[in-house]
């Protein structure tokens, strides 16, 4: 059955009738450009075929109820409940179930936006695999969003809604992530990558006509759930602030790969590492959107190699699945692999010739079956849309 069928028949059982409408938004894999988003850096991200679907209704009354597959039972709160209950206290559970933070999240912040309409019942459901860094969090974002959007009519655009997004996860969940999954899954588009400015959130769009170049990029989700809650993710940003004051910058998008000598004679080793990720990082984002528009996906191997290298040993994110991953990539034939998303676990990406895929495949099936690890979850993906109403 599709995801929208699910979806769709998720809703039936909650209400008894049919939705008034289906939207969708996509995971996203970011292709290059690793903790530089909330560093006022650069990001390249695309949207994935995989998505997730809310069926979605207006109700008579003003309370919004959510379910989704994954839910035990639905949540239901008055909009003018909201209010009371979201933000939620740093360091605190939010005040429902955490799935049901981020559509109630997104209806909160959408109010705290100046958007509001009746309530509505929301049903999800969806096949991006979940903490695997493909961003399944905004995907249910950008879903309810666009959905809310549309039946309030608030006329936001797509740039507001990955705000309100990014709202409901930091201040609704408590997670402190930056922008770009949003902004992936609501301007993400076929064969295209989203080039983001993270300061500016300037948006350009750059071809990545994988299939097209007789390539594809293969996920390999280690299996390995990351959680932003834990203690790296912090102390990653932590660090990046010192660095940047260190410097005299207020983020370290305001240090160059010039200023490295100096910052190494300012800082600590560790800091210095830390900075020097995000610097070349930034870097390594510019030079694949310059090598992209001028040779093609084929050219851009080293750059993910280097990448990964930089996160693996500077900003020392990686794990033992996720270097494995990219070293039986590498040595199957892969033109570039690196980890993607925030690190500590989830997926890596390897770009490769697409008739190569069942031989990556094996040889990393492999690799981690020689390293007595969980066997990878391996599937391909090429550029797709970014949020949309279906139906
Ligand atoms: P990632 O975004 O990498 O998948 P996150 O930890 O950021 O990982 O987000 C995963 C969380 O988002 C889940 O634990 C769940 O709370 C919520 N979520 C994602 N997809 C759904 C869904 N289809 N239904 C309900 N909750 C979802
Ligand atoms: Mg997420």
């Amino acid at each position: 059955m599709s995801t929208e069928a699910i979806a769709r028949e998720l809703f039936t059982a909650l209400t008894g009738r049919e939705p008034d409408g289906v939207w969708s938004a996509p995971g996203r894999v970011n292709l290059i450009g690793e903790h530089t988003d909330y560093n006022e850096g650069f990001v390249l991200p695309f949207a994935i075929p995989h998505r997730t679907v809310a069926a979605v209704g207006i109700r008579e009354d003003d309370r919004v109820r959510v379910t989704s597959t994954f839910a035990e039972e639905p949540v239901e709160v008055a909009l003018t409940e909201l209010g009371e209950l979201f933000p939620t206290p740093t360091g605190a559970a939010p005040a429902v179930p955490e799935w049901a933070a981020y559509p109630l999240g997104v209806a909160w912040a959408m109010q705290e936006a100046g958007a509001t309409g009746v309530g509505a019942d929301v049903a999800i459901a969806s096949d991006v695999p979940v903490g695997a860094g493909l961003s399944s969090s905004a995907a249910i974002e950008g879903a309810t969003a666009s959905a809310l959007n549309d039946l309030w009519a608030a006329g936001l655009d797509r740039t507001a809604l990955a705000r309100i997004g990014r709202r409901a996860e930091n201040e609704a969940v408590g997670a402190p992530t930056g922008i770009m999954d949003q902004m992936a899954t609501m301007i993400g588009g076929v064969d295209t990558a989203i080039f983001l400015d993270c300061r500016s959130l300037e948006a350009q769009q750059v071809p990545l006509a994988v299939a097209e170049a007789g390539l594809a990029i293969l996920v390999i989700d280690t299996r390995v759930k990351h959680a932003h809650s834990t203690g790296g993710y912090r102390e990653r940003r932590d660090a990046c602030e010192r660095g940047a004051a260190i410097m005299g910058a207020s983020s370290l998008r305001d240090v160059s790969v010039d200023d490295l000598p100096r910052a190494a004679e300012l800082m600590d080793d560790v800091t210095f590492r830390r900075v020097r990720h995000v610097v070349t990082e930034n870097q390594r984002v510019l030079d694949t959107v310059a090598v992209l528009r001028a040779d093609g996906p084929r050219a851009i191997g080293d750059l993910l190699v280097a990448s990964h290298t930089s996160m693996r040993d500077d900003f020392e994110i990686s794990v033992a699945e996720l270097d494995t991953a990219v070293e039986a990539a590498l040595s199957a034939g892969a033109l570039g692999a690196r980890m993607t998303g925030g690190g500590f676990g989830g997926a890596a990406i390897a770009l490769i010739e697409a008739d190569a895929t069942e031989a990556v495949s094996a040889a990393v099936n492999d690799a981690f079956a020689a390293a007595e690890f969980e066997a990878p979850l391996l599937f391909t993906v090429t550029p797709a849309a970014g949020a949309r109403r279906d139906a």
